[in-house]
């Protein structure tokens, strides 16, 4: 049994993070083929290079010197309205 940790809070199987593109002057074609949403548990095999930066911020790192990120969906029962 694996032991609860930080990377249960970051990537819980329900989580759902949009990777989000940086654009240069040029299109980055590897960066591109990778614009889609992730559930969680794809985080880590997809991105194996991945920087936490908070709770709902992850740097995508792609490949050296990428900027692209992750920005973490939020689920229906996340969302409070305040008044
Ligand atoms: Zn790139
Ligand atoms: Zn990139």
């Amino acid at each position: 049994m694996r032991q609860k940790g930080m990377w249960q809070t970051f990537f819980s199987t329900l989580d759902q993070w949009l990777m989000h593109m940086v654009f240069d002057e040029r299109t980055c074609d590897v960066c591109f083929a990778h614009q889609d949403e992730y559930a969680g548990s794809e985080l880590r095999s997809t991105f194996p290079y991945l920087e936490i930066e908070d709770e709902s911020l992850i740097y995508a790192k792609v490949h050296p010197h990428c900027r692209c990120y992750l920005v973490r969906s939020p689920r229906p029962e996340d969302i409070r309205y305040v008044e």
